[in-house]
């Protein structure tokens, strides 16, 4: 593990970061050790940077102050969070050729970055638990529990996926005793859907298609159809969760169109295949239970491609 309070001594200029597409656990995560430097050492200059992050995460503290764009400043220090690698930290990554120390905070199994300072658990929940082991106890403010708080309910499915440990649950507990509004987090950052974000999962559940005995689920969505339903990117997080719930469904798939003949495939099994090796195969990546990656091709073109990865893991799981 590392040491915060050494990593951050002397530096004055720090950047901070995590994939694109920021999900709760990269928005989470960020912003609590955004908001932890910005109490504690209010004289560094400290920048969040992050993509436009979904406005149900508007009312974390601080989400307001987060750069969108990038910078040609130079940092003493970067923190890459939630990520990867290079490729997934998007426009962000041309900061860390600026930089002196860099340091790295991820879950992922498959991490490929090469920082000076690393943090990597692949059997952690969320990073943003990572960031809760890295804060002295005593700093953690109502506001930095409810930024992890709702990077843990986010990585874990409201600590329903296997990830889940222990030491989240303790997490959490610590955070609940700070004040929290707990259970309106979950219900407004997690579950609380728009009525176009329900009809658009409606027609994705509804072109699903089932392989291998009912353990495979498969669907996709083009951008015409995004477009009818006036859906972003964001607006489809979840659809492959609902897809994975499927009664006797092992792993399910969801991909939508990206660009001519390109499609972004979220992936999640329930517990016998590891999805990041397939998702790693299409030079992706991930967790064992959730990975993805971006695929050229159509959509039956990419079935065709993943059906073999994913019928070949399940037989070998029923050995
Ligand atoms: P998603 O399906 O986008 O919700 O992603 C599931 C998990 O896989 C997340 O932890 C992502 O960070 C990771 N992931 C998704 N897409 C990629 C990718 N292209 N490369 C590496 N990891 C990815
Ligand atoms: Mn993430
Ligand atoms: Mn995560």
């Amino acid at each position: 593990m590392i040491n915060l309070k050494d990593v951050l001594k002397d530096a004055q200029t720090i950047g901070i970061s995590g994939h694109v597409h920021p999900d709760g656990d990269c928005i989470g995560a960020t912003l609590g050790l955004y908001n932890y430097i910005k109490d504690n050492y209010p004289m560094k200059n400290v920048r969040l940077f992050l993509e436009e992050i979904p406005d149900v995460f508007n009312f974390l503290h601080r989400s307001e102050e987060i750069v969108h764009g990038t910078t040609d400043d130079a940092f003493d220090l970067y923190f890459v969070m939630d990520c990867s690698d290079e490729l997934r930290l998007g426009d962000y990554a041309k900061h860390l050729q600026n930089t002196t120390h860099t340091v790295c905070v991820d879950h992922h199994k498959s991490n490929k970055l090469d920082t000076e300072y690393a943090y990597v658990v692949p059997d952690a929940s969320s990073t943003s638990e990572l960031v809760y082991n890295l804060l002295p106890k005593e700093a953690v403010t109502k506001e930095i529990a409810e930024c992890l708080y709702t990077g843990i309910v986010h990585d874990t499915g409201v600590f329903q996926y296997s990830c889940t440990a222990k030491s989240t649950m303790e997490a959490a507990g610590f955070f609940m005793e700070k004040g929290i509004d707990y259970s309106s987090i979950v219900e407004r950052t997690y579950f609380e859907k728009t009525f176009a974000q329900n009809r658009i999962l409606a027609r994705a559940v509804l072109r699903a298609n089932l392989w291998h005995d009912g353990e495979i689920i498969i669907s996709y969505l083009t951008r015409e159809e995004m477009a009818e339903f006036d859906a972003t990117p964001q607006d489809l997080d979840g659809i492959v969760n609902q897809l994975r719930i499927t009664k006797g469904v092992e792993v399910a798939v969801f991909l939508y169109e990206t660009g001519d003949g390109e499609f972004k495939a979220s992936l999640r099994s329930k517990s016998r295949v590891d999805v990041s090796e397939i998702a790693l195969k299409f030079g992706g990546g991930g967790h064992l239970r959730a990975a993805g990656a971006t695929m050229k091709g159509e959509a039956e073109e990419i079935l065709t491609m993943l059906l073999p990865e994913i019928t070949k893991r399940l037989e070998k799981g029923n050995d």
